[in-house]
């Protein structure tokens, strides 16, 4: 994993996007709502249309992470009786459903920061192309 061309390591995308900062500049600006990410950075200007058709996969990501992380828990508390079948129920419905919504920004940054850690040299700082090609 060693590319000296490039200004802006893994690492250091990594380490921005885990944080939701920019991969390209590591300042934040990349969020245009709780639920979208904006046309472009609000700091770099970098184009974050370009590569949207991956962050659609954004919401399956939500739908195993609160079965993982909500549901199953729910199941294993009912099943030893710490919570009732109703309680369970209902925490597993709105549980989930909050769980998402809590997680959805962060799930966005992470996909921004999975697709430059994947394709590092598309970043402006290391000498990706602006602009879009169709
Ligand atoms: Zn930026």
């Amino acid at each position: 994993m060693s590319e000296p061309k490039l200004k802006i390591t893994r690492g250091d995308i990594i380490a921005r996007g885990v944080l939701c900062h920019c991969p390209n500049c590591g300042k934040r600006g990349l969020l245009a709502s709780w639920f979208r990410l904006g046309k472009a950075c609000r700091s770099c200007g970098m184009d974050l249309a370009r590569s949207a058709g991956i962050y659609s996969g954004t919401t399956s990501i939500g739908y195993v992470a609160s079965i993982v992380f909500v549901i199953i828990p729910v199941c294993f508390l009912v099943v030893f009786k710490v919570l009732s079948v109703t309680t369970g129920v209902l925490l597993g419905i709105f549980g989930s459903f909050g769980f998402i919504v809590l997680i959805y920004p962060v799930m966005l940054c992470w996909m921004v920061m999975a697709y430059h850690v994947a394709l590092p040299g598309e970043l402006p700082a290391n000498g990706g192309k602006e602009g879009r090609d169709d």
